[in-house]
Protein backbone atom coordinates (compact mmCIF):
# COMPACT_ATOMS: atom_id res chain seq x y z
CA UNK A 1 0.00 0.00 0.00
CA UNK A 2 1.52 3.45 -0.89
CA UNK A 3 0.38 5.12 2.14
CA UNK A 4 2.08 8.76 0.65
CA UNK A 5 -1.26 9.11 -1.00
CA UNK A 6 -3.29 8.73 1.87
CA UNK A 7 -4.95 11.63 3.43
CA UNK A 8 -2.84 13.01 6.18
CA UNK A 9 -4.66 13.38 9.08
CA UNK A 10 -2.89 15.25 12.14
CA UNK A 11 -4.27 14.97 15.80
CA UNK A 12 -3.00 17.21 18.31
CA UNK A 13 -3.77 15.48 21.93
CA UNK A 14 -4.52 12.54 23.23
CA UNK A 15 -6.75 13.17 25.93
CA UNK A 16 -9.90 11.51 25.77
CA UNK A 17 -11.39 13.16 22.60
CA UNK A 18 -7.87 12.59 20.58
CA UNK A 19 -8.30 8.78 21.93
CA UNK A 20 -11.29 8.39 20.23
CA UNK A 21 -11.15 9.66 17.26
CA UNK A 22 -7.87 8.29 16.45
CA UNK A 23 -9.46 4.75 17.10
CA UNK A 24 -12.49 5.17 15.08
CA UNK A 25 -9.63 6.31 12.26
CA UNK A 26 -7.99 2.59 13.14
CA UNK A 27 -9.31 1.46 9.42
CA UNK A 28 -10.05 4.49 7.70
CA UNK A 29 -7.86 4.97 4.25
CA UNK A 30 -6.01 7.39 5.99
CA UNK A 31 -2.13 7.84 7.85
CA UNK A 32 -2.60 9.23 11.60
CA UNK A 33 -0.01 11.52 13.28
CA UNK A 34 -0.86 11.77 16.96
CA UNK A 35 0.90 14.33 18.59
CA UNK A 36 0.94 15.06 22.49
CA UNK A 37 2.96 16.46 24.96
CA UNK A 38 3.33 13.71 27.03
CA UNK A 39 3.93 10.40 25.76
CA UNK A 40 0.73 8.79 27.70
CA UNK A 41 -3.01 9.00 28.17
CA UNK A 42 -4.00 10.23 31.60
CA UNK A 43 -7.58 9.52 33.14
CA UNK A 44 -8.07 13.09 34.98
CA UNK A 45 -10.97 12.18 36.90
CA UNK A 46 -8.97 9.98 39.01
CA UNK A 47 -5.90 12.63 38.92
CA UNK A 48 -7.18 13.73 42.94
CA UNK A 49 -6.61 10.01 44.51
CA UNK A 50 -3.16 10.72 42.70
CA UNK A 51 -3.18 13.99 44.98
CA UNK A 52 -4.54 12.39 47.96
CA UNK A 53 -1.98 9.35 48.07
CA UNK A 54 -4.51 6.91 46.94
CA UNK A 55 -3.30 5.92 43.59
CA UNK A 56 0.38 6.32 41.96
CA UNK A 57 0.21 7.85 38.66
CA UNK A 58 0.79 4.61 36.56
CA UNK A 59 -2.25 3.56 37.74
CA UNK A 60 -4.30 6.01 35.53
CA UNK A 61 -1.77 6.80 33.01
CA UNK A 62 -1.13 4.61 29.95
CA UNK A 63 1.58 4.81 27.43
CA UNK A 64 0.57 6.04 23.73
CA UNK A 65 2.84 3.93 22.15
CA UNK A 66 1.52 0.70 23.95
CA UNK A 67 -2.42 1.85 23.24
CA UNK A 68 -1.47 2.28 19.60
CA UNK A 69 1.44 -0.21 18.90
CA UNK A 70 -0.75 -2.83 16.90
CA UNK A 71 -2.75 0.47 14.79
CA UNK A 72 -0.90 0.23 11.67
CA UNK A 73 -2.16 3.31 9.89
CA UNK A 74 -1.06 5.92 13.39
CA UNK A 75 2.34 7.00 14.16
CA UNK A 76 3.20 8.93 17.63
CA UNK A 77 5.27 12.14 17.62
CA UNK A 78 5.67 13.38 21.39
CA UNK A 79 5.99 16.91 21.04
CA UNK A 80 4.61 20.64 21.99
CA UNK A 81 2.35 22.10 19.37
CA UNK A 82 3.91 25.54 18.95
CA UNK A 83 1.89 27.24 16.32
CA UNK A 84 -0.31 26.22 13.14
CA UNK A 85 -0.47 27.84 9.70
CA UNK A 86 -3.99 27.56 8.66
CA UNK A 87 -3.79 28.77 5.16
CA UNK A 88 -0.69 26.65 4.46
CA UNK A 89 -1.85 23.57 6.28
CA UNK A 90 1.03 22.75 8.27
CA UNK A 91 1.74 22.42 12.02
CA UNK A 92 4.80 23.08 14.59
CA UNK A 93 6.07 20.97 17.25
CA UNK A 94 9.68 22.33 18.71
CA UNK A 95 12.05 21.12 16.06
CA UNK A 96 9.50 19.77 12.93
CA UNK A 97 6.80 21.08 10.76
CA UNK A 98 3.91 18.58 10.23
CA UNK A 99 1.64 19.36 6.76
CA UNK A 100 -2.12 18.26 6.87
CA UNK A 101 -4.96 17.48 5.40
CA UNK A 102 -7.05 17.53 8.03
CA UNK A 103 -6.64 18.61 11.05
CA UNK A 104 -7.87 18.22 14.60
CA UNK A 105 -7.56 19.87 18.07
CA UNK A 106 -8.34 17.74 20.83
CA UNK A 107 -5.88 20.23 22.86
CA UNK A 108 -8.23 20.10 26.12
CA UNK A 109 -8.23 22.86 28.64
CA UNK A 110 -6.05 23.97 31.62
CA UNK A 111 -6.80 25.77 35.49
CA UNK A 112 -8.58 29.51 35.03
CA UNK A 113 -7.63 31.56 37.59
CA UNK A 114 -9.38 34.77 36.24
CA UNK A 115 -6.57 36.63 36.49
CA UNK A 116 -6.09 36.05 40.57
CA UNK A 117 -2.28 36.05 40.11
CA UNK A 118 -1.36 35.20 43.51
CA UNK A 119 -3.62 32.50 44.15
CA UNK A 120 -1.86 30.73 41.24
CA UNK A 121 1.21 31.25 42.41
CA UNK A 122 0.47 30.50 46.02
CA UNK A 123 -2.18 27.56 45.35
CA UNK A 124 -2.13 23.50 44.14
CA UNK A 125 -4.38 22.56 41.55
CA UNK A 126 -5.03 19.27 39.88
CA UNK A 127 -4.48 19.13 35.95
CA UNK A 128 -1.23 16.74 35.03
CA UNK A 129 0.46 13.95 37.35
CA UNK A 130 2.73 16.54 38.18
CA UNK A 131 0.78 19.23 40.16
CA UNK A 132 -1.20 15.97 41.31
CA UNK A 133 2.36 14.99 43.05
CA UNK A 134 3.35 18.41 43.98
CA UNK A 135 0.23 18.33 45.90
CA UNK A 136 0.57 15.32 47.54
CA UNK A 137 4.15 15.59 48.45
CA UNK A 138 3.40 19.10 50.22
CA UNK A 139 -0.03 17.32 52.16
CA UNK A 140 1.73 14.69 53.39
CA UNK A 141 4.74 17.43 54.11
CA UNK A 142 2.02 19.39 56.25
CA UNK A 143 1.62 16.26 58.34
CA UNK A 144 5.40 15.86 58.98
CA UNK A 145 5.76 19.92 59.77
CA UNK A 146 2.74 19.64 62.27
CA UNK A 147 3.96 16.37 63.89
CA UNK A 148 6.83 18.51 65.10
CA UNK A 149 5.10 21.94 65.90
CA UNK A 150 4.57 23.17 69.14
CA UNK A 151 2.48 25.96 68.94
CA UNK A 152 -0.90 25.34 68.12
CA UNK A 153 -1.58 27.87 66.35
CA UNK A 154 1.17 27.21 64.29
CA UNK A 155 -0.12 23.69 64.27
CA UNK A 156 -3.54 24.39 62.98
CA UNK A 157 -2.92 26.16 59.94
CA UNK A 158 -0.37 23.53 59.12
CA UNK A 159 -3.66 21.47 59.42
CA UNK A 160 -5.95 23.73 57.84
CA UNK A 161 -6.30 22.19 53.86
CA UNK A 162 -8.78 24.95 51.94
CA UNK A 163 -10.01 23.55 48.61
CA UNK A 164 -11.76 26.43 46.48
CA UNK A 165 -14.67 25.20 43.90
CA UNK A 166 -17.58 23.59 44.85
CA UNK A 167 -17.70 21.18 41.55
CA UNK A 168 -17.74 17.58 41.49
CA UNK A 169 -13.95 17.66 41.38
CA UNK A 170 -13.96 20.22 44.51
CA UNK A 171 -16.14 17.62 46.24
CA UNK A 172 -14.42 14.99 45.60
CA UNK A 173 -10.89 15.95 46.93
CA UNK A 174 -12.51 18.20 49.56
CA UNK A 175 -14.29 14.08 50.51
CA UNK A 176 -11.16 11.97 49.59
CA UNK A 177 -8.85 14.72 51.89
CA UNK A 178 -11.28 14.09 54.68
CA UNK A 179 -11.17 10.66 55.06
CA UNK A 180 -7.01 10.31 54.51
CA UNK A 181 -7.03 12.50 57.75
CA UNK A 182 -9.83 10.62 59.96
CA UNK A 183 -8.89 7.07 58.55
CA UNK A 184 -5.29 7.09 57.81
CA UNK A 185 -3.40 10.19 59.25
CA UNK A 186 -4.98 9.16 62.90
CA UNK A 187 -3.08 5.81 62.50
CA UNK A 188 -0.14 7.26 61.09
CA UNK A 189 0.71 10.39 63.61
CA UNK A 190 -1.10 9.03 66.80
CA UNK A 191 0.90 11.35 68.88
CA UNK A 192 -0.69 14.15 66.75
CA UNK A 193 -4.26 15.34 67.95
CA UNK A 194 -5.58 15.76 64.29
CA UNK A 195 -8.89 17.78 65.77
CA UNK A 196 -6.42 20.57 64.63
CA UNK A 197 -7.10 19.35 61.22
CA UNK A 198 -9.52 20.43 59.09
CA UNK A 199 -10.89 20.54 55.48
CA UNK A 200 -13.01 23.63 54.55
CA UNK A 201 -14.82 23.36 51.16
CA UNK A 202 -15.05 27.27 49.45
CA UNK A 203 -17.75 27.64 46.75
CA UNK A 204 -18.55 31.08 45.21
CA UNK A 205 -22.36 30.11 44.34
CA UNK A 206 -25.31 29.49 46.49
CA UNK A 207 -25.11 25.35 45.74
CA UNK A 208 -22.28 22.86 45.83
CA UNK A 209 -22.43 20.62 42.41
CA UNK A 210 -25.08 23.34 40.86
CA UNK A 211 -25.53 21.42 37.37
CA UNK A 212 -27.02 18.37 39.59
CA UNK A 213 -30.38 18.19 40.84
CA UNK A 214 -31.66 19.63 44.11
CA UNK A 215 -31.91 16.45 45.88
CA UNK A 216 -28.08 14.86 44.95
CA UNK A 217 -27.10 19.07 46.20
CA UNK A 218 -28.44 18.25 49.26
CA UNK A 219 -27.31 14.72 49.62
CA UNK A 220 -23.83 15.78 48.60
CA UNK A 221 -23.89 18.49 51.48
CA UNK A 222 -24.88 16.11 53.89
CA UNK A 223 -22.14 13.47 52.89
CA UNK A 224 -19.88 16.00 53.31
CA UNK A 225 -21.00 17.63 56.52
CA UNK A 226 -21.08 13.88 58.31
CA UNK A 227 -17.17 13.82 56.92
CA UNK A 228 -16.48 16.96 58.74
CA UNK A 229 -15.66 19.00 55.68
CA UNK A 230 -16.54 22.98 56.31
CA UNK A 231 -18.64 24.53 53.79
CA UNK A 232 -18.73 27.88 52.73
CA UNK A 233 -20.91 28.87 50.18
CA UNK A 234 -21.79 32.17 48.56
CA UNK A 235 -18.26 32.70 49.85
CA UNK A 236 -15.50 34.31 47.71
CA UNK A 237 -11.83 33.71 47.29
CA UNK A 238 -9.75 37.27 47.26
CA UNK A 239 -6.60 36.58 48.00
CA UNK A 240 -4.21 33.45 48.82
CA UNK A 241 -0.49 34.59 49.96
CA UNK A 242 0.49 31.25 50.59
CA UNK A 243 -0.14 31.51 54.70
CA UNK A 244 -3.24 33.37 54.68
CA UNK A 245 -6.52 32.62 52.50
CA UNK A 246 -8.59 36.34 52.39
CA UNK A 247 -12.14 35.94 51.73
CA UNK A 248 -14.48 38.64 49.89
CA UNK A 249 -15.79 39.85 53.42
CA UNK A 250 -12.04 40.38 54.73
CA UNK A 251 -12.16 37.55 56.91
CA UNK A 252 -8.94 35.70 57.14
CA UNK A 253 -7.62 31.97 57.06
CA UNK A 254 -4.83 30.65 58.20
CA UNK A 255 -3.66 27.95 56.36
CA UNK A 256 -0.33 26.37 54.24
CA UNK A 257 -2.76 24.60 51.37
CA UNK A 258 -4.83 25.80 49.33
CA UNK A 259 -6.23 23.41 46.51
CA UNK A 260 -7.88 25.44 43.35
CA UNK A 261 -10.83 23.86 41.55
CA UNK A 262 -12.89 26.73 40.29
CA UNK A 263 -12.30 27.11 36.47
CA UNK A 264 -10.94 25.80 33.48
CA UNK A 265 -10.58 27.91 30.11
CA UNK A 266 -9.14 26.06 26.48
CA UNK A 267 -5.51 25.05 26.46
CA UNK A 268 -3.16 28.11 25.53
CA UNK A 269 -2.20 26.96 22.18
CA UNK A 270 -5.76 27.97 20.70
CA UNK A 271 -5.34 31.72 21.66
CA UNK A 272 -2.83 31.65 18.55
CA UNK A 273 -5.12 30.56 16.18
CA UNK A 274 -7.00 33.71 14.88
CA UNK A 275 -9.74 32.01 15.18
CA UNK A 276 -12.67 33.53 17.14
CA UNK A 277 -13.36 32.18 20.65
CA UNK A 278 -16.38 32.48 23.14
CA UNK A 279 -16.09 31.91 26.97
CA UNK A 280 -13.06 30.49 28.50
CA UNK A 281 -11.04 31.10 25.24
CA UNK A 282 -13.23 27.84 24.07
CA UNK A 283 -13.71 28.05 20.09
CA UNK A 284 -16.15 28.69 18.18
CA UNK A 285 -17.11 25.53 16.04
CA UNK A 286 -19.64 24.52 13.90
CA UNK A 287 -22.26 22.10 14.42
CA UNK A 288 -20.06 19.30 12.92
CA UNK A 289 -17.07 20.62 15.11
CA UNK A 290 -15.52 22.44 12.18
CA UNK A 291 -13.72 25.83 12.38
CA UNK A 292 -15.93 27.98 10.38
CA UNK A 293 -14.19 28.37 6.70
CA UNK A 294 -11.75 25.82 7.27
CA UNK A 295 -13.90 22.47 7.28
CA UNK A 296 -11.08 20.68 6.99
CA UNK A 297 -9.95 21.56 11.01
CA UNK A 298 -12.15 20.33 14.39
CA UNK A 299 -12.05 21.19 17.43
CA UNK A 300 -13.32 19.13 20.01
CA UNK A 301 -13.56 18.53 23.49
CA UNK A 302 -12.83 21.36 26.10
CA UNK A 303 -10.92 23.48 24.01
CA UNK A 304 -14.02 23.75 21.60
CA UNK A 305 -17.63 25.69 21.91
CA UNK A 306 -20.75 24.33 20.90
CA UNK A 307 -23.94 25.12 22.60
CA UNK A 308 -26.81 22.46 23.08
CA UNK A 309 -30.40 22.84 22.27
CA UNK A 310 -30.94 25.19 25.14
CA UNK A 311 -28.56 27.35 24.31
CA UNK A 312 -26.36 26.47 27.02
CA UNK A 313 -22.91 25.66 26.56
CA UNK A 314 -21.91 21.82 26.32
CA UNK A 315 -19.91 20.90 29.69
CA UNK A 316 -16.32 20.31 29.76
CA UNK A 317 -16.44 16.96 30.38
CA UNK A 318 -14.99 13.36 29.28
CA UNK A 319 -18.41 12.55 28.26
CA UNK A 320 -18.49 15.68 25.77
CA UNK A 321 -14.84 15.10 24.35
CA UNK A 322 -15.43 10.89 24.11
CA UNK A 323 -18.81 11.60 21.91
CA UNK A 324 -17.46 14.22 19.62
CA UNK A 325 -14.30 12.22 19.04
CA UNK A 326 -16.11 9.49 17.92
CA UNK A 327 -18.87 12.06 15.48
CA UNK A 328 -15.53 13.63 14.21
CA UNK A 329 -13.67 10.02 13.13
CA UNK A 330 -17.13 8.95 11.11
CA UNK A 331 -17.27 12.86 9.75
CA UNK A 332 -14.01 12.02 8.43
CA UNK A 333 -15.29 8.74 6.34
CA UNK A 334 -18.02 10.49 5.86
CA UNK A 335 -16.28 13.38 4.31
CA UNK A 336 -13.77 10.68 2.48
CA UNK A 337 -16.42 9.29 0.40
CA UNK A 338 -17.77 12.26 -0.66
CA UNK A 339 -20.89 12.51 2.09
CA UNK A 340 -21.53 15.64 4.15
CA UNK A 341 -20.49 15.60 8.09
CA UNK A 342 -23.15 15.55 10.86
CA UNK A 343 -24.15 17.67 12.82
CA UNK A 344 -23.24 16.60 16.71
CA UNK A 345 -25.88 15.95 19.11
CA UNK A 346 -24.59 15.52 22.84
CA UNK A 347 -26.54 12.46 24.82
CA UNK A 348 -26.20 13.71 28.25
CA UNK A 349 -24.91 9.86 29.94
CA UNK A 350 -25.60 10.73 33.56
CA UNK A 351 -24.31 12.55 36.60
CA UNK A 352 -21.44 11.24 38.72
CA UNK A 353 -20.02 12.20 41.53
CA UNK A 354 -17.43 10.31 44.59
CA UNK A 355 -17.39 11.51 48.27
CA UNK A 356 -14.58 9.63 49.48
CA UNK A 357 -14.77 6.22 50.95
CA UNK A 358 -18.59 4.82 50.76
CA UNK A 359 -20.74 7.32 49.50
CA UNK A 360 -21.56 9.14 45.80
CA UNK A 361 -24.49 10.79 44.09
CA UNK A 362 -25.32 9.75 40.38
CA UNK A 363 -27.78 10.83 38.20
CA UNK A 364 -28.30 8.32 35.95
CA UNK A 365 -31.60 7.27 33.16
CA UNK A 366 -33.26 10.02 34.97
CA UNK A 367 -33.34 8.63 38.82
CA UNK A 368 -31.22 10.01 41.37
CA UNK A 369 -28.62 7.98 43.65
CA UNK A 370 -27.09 8.85 46.77
CA UNK A 371 -24.84 6.51 49.05
CA UNK A 372 -23.15 3.52 48.79
CA UNK A 373 -25.09 2.72 45.34
CA UNK A 374 -23.97 4.89 43.76
CA UNK A 375 -20.48 5.12 44.84
CA UNK A 376 -20.52 1.31 43.50
CA UNK A 377 -21.55 2.72 40.65
CA UNK A 378 -19.03 5.20 40.26
CA UNK A 379 -16.52 2.24 40.83
CA UNK A 380 -17.13 0.38 38.34
CA UNK A 381 -17.76 3.25 35.97
CA UNK A 382 -14.43 4.57 36.64
CA UNK A 383 -12.86 1.15 36.68
CA UNK A 384 -14.29 0.14 33.33
CA UNK A 385 -13.43 3.14 31.56
CA UNK A 386 -9.81 3.33 32.69
CA UNK A 387 -7.13 2.20 29.76
CA UNK A 388 -5.78 -1.33 30.05
CA UNK A 389 -6.73 -4.43 31.66
CA UNK A 390 -3.40 -4.38 34.35
CA UNK A 391 -4.41 -0.92 35.22
CA UNK A 392 -8.23 -1.59 35.69
CA UNK A 393 -6.99 -4.47 38.04
CA UNK A 394 -4.27 -3.06 39.72
CA UNK A 395 -6.84 0.52 40.68
CA UNK A 396 -9.60 -2.48 41.82
CA UNK A 397 -7.27 -4.08 44.11
CA UNK A 398 -5.73 -0.69 45.88
CA UNK A 399 -9.30 0.41 46.30
CA UNK A 400 -10.62 -3.07 48.14
CA UNK A 401 -7.70 -2.76 50.59
CA UNK A 402 -8.28 0.62 50.89
CA UNK A 403 -11.92 -0.26 51.37
CA UNK A 404 -10.94 -2.81 53.84
CA UNK A 405 -8.23 -1.80 55.45
CA UNK A 406 -9.09 2.04 55.64
CA UNK A 407 -5.62 2.16 54.18
CA UNK A 408 -3.70 4.81 51.56
CA UNK A 409 -1.01 3.25 49.90
CA UNK A 410 1.45 5.78 48.08
CA UNK A 411 2.29 8.19 51.38
CA UNK A 412 5.25 8.78 49.85
CA UNK A 413 7.11 12.12 49.68
CA UNK A 414 9.01 12.37 46.53
CA UNK A 415 10.34 15.65 45.51
CA UNK A 416 11.40 18.87 47.54
C1 LIG B 1 -9.11 16.89 38.22
C2 LIG B 1 -10.13 16.69 37.11
C3 LIG B 1 -11.24 15.89 37.36
C4 LIG B 1 -12.20 15.67 36.36
N1 LIG B 1 -13.27 14.87 36.62
C5 LIG B 1 -14.14 14.58 35.62
C6 LIG B 1 -15.21 13.66 35.84
O1 LIG B 1 -15.38 13.11 36.93
N2 LIG B 1 -16.02 13.36 34.78
C7 LIG B 1 -15.85 13.95 33.56
O2 LIG B 1 -16.60 13.64 32.62
N3 LIG B 1 -14.86 14.84 33.34
C8 LIG B 1 -14.00 15.17 34.33
N4 LIG B 1 -12.98 16.05 34.10
C9 LIG B 1 -12.92 16.76 32.81
C10 LIG B 1 -12.30 15.91 31.72
O3 LIG B 1 -11.07 15.37 32.16
C11 LIG B 1 -12.12 16.77 30.48
O4 LIG B 1 -13.36 17.29 30.10
C12 LIG B 1 -11.55 15.94 29.34
O5 LIG B 1 -10.26 15.48 29.69
C13 LIG B 1 -11.49 16.76 28.06
O6 LIG B 1 -10.98 15.93 27.05
P1 LIG B 1 -10.15 16.55 25.84
O7 LIG B 1 -9.88 15.43 24.91
O8 LIG B 1 -10.83 17.77 25.33
O9 LIG B 1 -8.81 17.07 26.51
P2 LIG B 1 -7.77 16.36 27.49
O10 LIG B 1 -8.26 15.07 27.96
O11 LIG B 1 -7.42 17.41 28.50
O12 LIG B 1 -6.52 16.10 26.56
C14 LIG B 1 -5.81 17.14 25.96
C15 LIG B 1 -4.46 16.61 25.54
O13 LIG B 1 -3.83 17.59 24.72
C16 LIG B 1 -2.45 17.70 25.07
N5 LIG B 1 -2.00 19.05 24.72
C17 LIG B 1 -2.54 20.23 25.10
N6 LIG B 1 -1.87 21.26 24.55
C18 LIG B 1 -0.88 20.71 23.81
C19 LIG B 1 0.16 21.26 23.01
N7 LIG B 1 0.31 22.59 22.84
N8 LIG B 1 1.02 20.41 22.40
C20 LIG B 1 0.89 19.06 22.56
N9 LIG B 1 -0.08 18.49 23.29
C21 LIG B 1 -0.95 19.30 23.92
C22 LIG B 1 -2.43 17.41 26.57
O14 LIG B 1 -1.16 16.93 26.97
C23 LIG B 1 -3.53 16.34 26.71
O15 LIG B 1 -3.02 15.03 26.63
C24 LIG B 1 -12.03 16.29 35.09
C25 LIG B 1 -10.89 17.10 34.84
C26 LIG B 1 -9.95 17.29 35.84
C27 LIG B 1 -8.74 18.14 35.56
Amino acid sequence: MNTQKLPHVVIVGSGFGGMEIARGLANAPVQITLIDRHNYHLFQPLLYQVAIAGLVPSQIAYPLRTIFRKQKNLTFQMGELTSVDLESRYVKLEGSVISYDYLILAVGGHTNFFGMNSVEQNSFQLKDIDSAINTRNHLLKMFEQASREADAEKRRALLTFVVVGGGPTGVETAGALAELISHVMVKDYPQMDLKDAHVLLLEATEHLIASYPDELRKATRDLLLRKNVEILTNTILANYDGQQVTLGDCTQISAHTLIWTAGVKAAEIVNKLGIEQAASGRVRVTPTLQVPQRPEVFVIGDAAYLENGGGQPLPMLSTVAIQQGKITAQNIKRILKGQSPEAFRYKDPGLLATIGRNAAVARIWGISFSGFIAWVIWVFLHIYRLIGFRNRVLVMVNWAWDYIFYESQVRLITKE
